[in-house]
């Protein structure tokens, strides 16, 4: 027998690692067997929704349940490589924002918010409604928006007409943009 390092066609010493055929290369290079594609057979339906496995973050390091790791339907096993946490904390990073600036400007970042805001139309169809309703009432003239937000009394950019109930198009409070998102962060908290 030839050692390992040692080619028996040019007698040249070659590196170990390259003898070995290339998937079982991969499979070594892999640190959580088991939960790998690789190692499992179907392992990407079967991973999502089990709560007893575990793989490791490339990013902190640690073995986590597969429950702490976000969907990604383009990797084999279904899930980030990323856990939660460390998803997380890059988002709130500068080097995260500004990755997620960069994506909303492609074309890839501009399609997801399209379909997000029909998501959100096909969820509120009355909301549709009440704008349309609105904004026709006001450029024919039987609606007068105003010129200051009804909250903080500055006059600056555009006064939106804020709905309390989506049922009622014509009854809204004046608010100034800042105002008026201010007022749905606190809706929303409410929830
Ligand atoms: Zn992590
Ligand atoms: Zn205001
Ligand atoms: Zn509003």
């Amino acid at each position: 027998m030839f050692p390992l390092d040692f080619s028996p066609i040019c007698g040249i010493v070659v590196n170990e690692r390259l003898q070995q055929p290339r998937s079982q290369h991969n499979l070594r290079k892999v640190g959580y067997p088991g939960i790998h594609a690789e190692a499992v057979p179907g392992a990407r339906l079967s991973v999502i929704g089990s709560t007893n496995m575990e793989k490791r973050c490339t990013k902190c390091g640690k073995m986590k349940n597969l429950a702490e790791f976000g969907k990604d339907t383009s990797r084999r096993d279904g899930l980030r490589n990323w856990c939660r946490e460390c998803i997380r904390c890059y988002a709130a990073s500068q080097a995260g924002r500004a990755a997620f600036r960069r994506f909303q400007a492609s074309d890839a970042g501009k399609a997801m918010h399209c379909r997000a805001n029909k998501r959100h139309r096909d969820k509120n169809p009355k909301q549709g409604v009440c704008h349309h309703a609105l904004s026709g009432a006001i450029a024919a003239g039987k609606v007068i928006r105003p010129t200051v937000c009804s909250a903080c009394g500055q006059s600056n950019g555009v006064i939106h007409g804020h709905h309390a109930d989506y049922n009622s198009p014509y009854d809204v409070v004046w608010l100034c943009a800042l105002c008026h998102k201010h007022l749905h962060i606190a809706k929303r908290s409410e929830r």
